[in-house]
């Protein structure tokens, strides 16, 4: 018998069963690697296992949002960052692990983890009673995703990624760009548009097509995408003008500087609440990372654009969460049925573990008969579950890693260098305030 089932053993499900064991529950581990199956990226049985780079990115807590993460879940005693420190191989500022190792390590701590129990096996369908955590990744299994589909309403699942890149807003050159809505619609000013000449447009037209793409993988080729999301350079690739009847149309935006129709227009709309965040409209791309940044920094206006995230096109199986959960991640349609991980609309190793980190205290505090507050969204912890259960728009909602465009922007003027360290020095005042308040267990 177990208090509660996890279902997928991967970076946040292990987490998730770490610290629902630590704190005396007895945890069903369900894990299908191990028993004749495998995911399309996965090669091994091994728990946490790193399906690409071994970068868990920048361990700076002082001036960079992912390194400030990586603290807090150190502060909560996380496996997944104990195992990362055992494991470190030399990677500058960045936190980068032997994979092996690093798998290894998780597994043997689960393994010798009296109130752990793993179980290899493929599980089909929501478990009828009793909590569960499903964290089984953007790489779902078919049956399970069904399972979820059908509780969740099948529009819920997004199968299909398209990214469109990610500006943070004080990176918009606003002397060049300016803020309309298309023929003046809504408030009038939604958007921010770059304008392009006709030699402008040409040299961005052949930037698209001589761009060195990541091609798409085996197993994503039969999934279809459509016309709604296709790749910016696909686009490009049907005709000179294409582009201009498309994403780049420039009909009702006059350039302030000309009170002219621009000859093609790139379009940003908000992405958060706070206005933090800009998505580039329509940009979802297949370039490779280094390209996007060097490609779109020629956009008049974005020359000096910071990216929150870069464009992209893959498969990633991920339900709405803005819409389904509730603050503690549980599905407000089923409340003993709580999400994790990937599949919950965060993006990235750490991220994922992230949630599972919070997943696992959630459901802690709920067998203990409470309830724990979610950290403050001054916190890395905070701000991610934000983007996750409430921040982004329904419609809109992509996956993202953390980033300080999640955070409650810092207020008054300051100085660029310093915004940085304001950001972590509140969070990390927040997050021993949520300490205190809450009795967490910071070690
Ligand atoms: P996972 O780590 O995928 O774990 C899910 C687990 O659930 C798996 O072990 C799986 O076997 C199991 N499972 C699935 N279905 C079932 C079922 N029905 N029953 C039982 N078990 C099941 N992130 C990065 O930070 N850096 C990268 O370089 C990177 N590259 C990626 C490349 C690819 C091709 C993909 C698909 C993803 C990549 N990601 C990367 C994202 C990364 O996979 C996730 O961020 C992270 O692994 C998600 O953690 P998770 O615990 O949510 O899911």
């Amino acid at each position: 018998t177990h208090d509660i089932q996890i279902i997928g053993g991967g970076l946040a499900g292990s987490e998730a069963a770490w610290q629902l064991a630590e704190a005396g529950y007895c945890v069903k581990l369900s894990e299908m690697r191990g028993s004749g199956e495998m995911t399309p990226a996965h090669h091994t049985d091994g728990l946490a296992e790193l399906v690409c780079s071994n970068s868990f990115r920048s361990d700076d807590a002082t001036s960079n949002a992912v390194g400030l993460l990586h603290a807090e879940m150190r502060a909560f005693g996380s496996i997944i960052m104990r195992e990362a420190d055992i494991h470190k191989v030399p990677a500058g500022s960045a936190l980068a692990v032997d994979r092996d190792g690093f798998s290894a390590g998780v597994t043997a701590a689960l393994e010798a983890h009296p109130n752990i129990t793993i179980v290899r096996e493929r599980v089909d369908t929501i478990p009828a009673d009793g909590p569960v955590i499903i964290s089984t990744g953007p790489l779902t299994a078919a049956g399970l995703a069904e399972s979820i589909g059908a509780a969740t309403g099948s529009e819920a699942l997004a199968f299909f990624d398209a990214i469109a890149p990610i500006v943070h807003f004080d990176s918009i050159d606003m002397e060049t760009a300016w803020f309309q809505s298309r023929w003046n619609k809504g408030e009038g000013k939604d958007y921010i548009n770059c304008a392009m000449d006709r030699d402008q447009y040409a040299a961005f037209h052949q930037g698209l097509i001589d761009g060195e793409k990541t091609p798409f993988r085996d197993w994503e080729m039969d999934t279809p995408y459509f016309e709604g999301c296709m790749p910016i350079e696909v686009m490009a690739e049907r005709g000179f003008d294409t582009l201009r009847f498309g994403p780049m149309k420039p009909v009702g935006l006059d350039d302030p500087k000309t009170g002219r129709w621009p000859h093609a227009v790139v379009q940003l709309r908000q992405d958060n609440a706070s206005g933090t965040l800009w998505n580039i409209v329509g940009f979802q791309t297949k370039l490779k990372h280094a390209e996007q940044v060097r490609l779109f920094r020629t956009i008049p206006g974005l020359e000096n654009a910071e990216f929150a995230r870069l464009g992209g096109l893959h498969r990633n199986t991920f339900i709405r969460s803005p819409v389904l959960l509730d603050e503690t991640l549980r599905l407000k349609a089923r409340p003993t049925v709580r999400f994790a991980g990937q599949i919950t609309g965060c993006e990235g190793y750490i991220e994922s573990a992230a949630i599972g980190l919070l997943a696992g205290r959630f459901a802690a505090a709920e067998l203990a008969g409470g309830t724990l507050a979610p950290p403050p969204v001054e916190t890395a912890l905070g701000a991610l579950l934000g983007h996750i259960t409430g921040g982004a728009e329904a419609e809109s909602y992509q996956p993202m890693n953390v980033n300080f465009g999640l955070f409650p922007p810092i207020e008054g003027r300051t100085k660029k260098a310093d915004r940085k360290k304001m950001y972590t020095d509140r969070a990390r005042a927040a997050l021993e305030e949520w300490v205190a308040a809450t009795g967490g267990r910071a070690a």
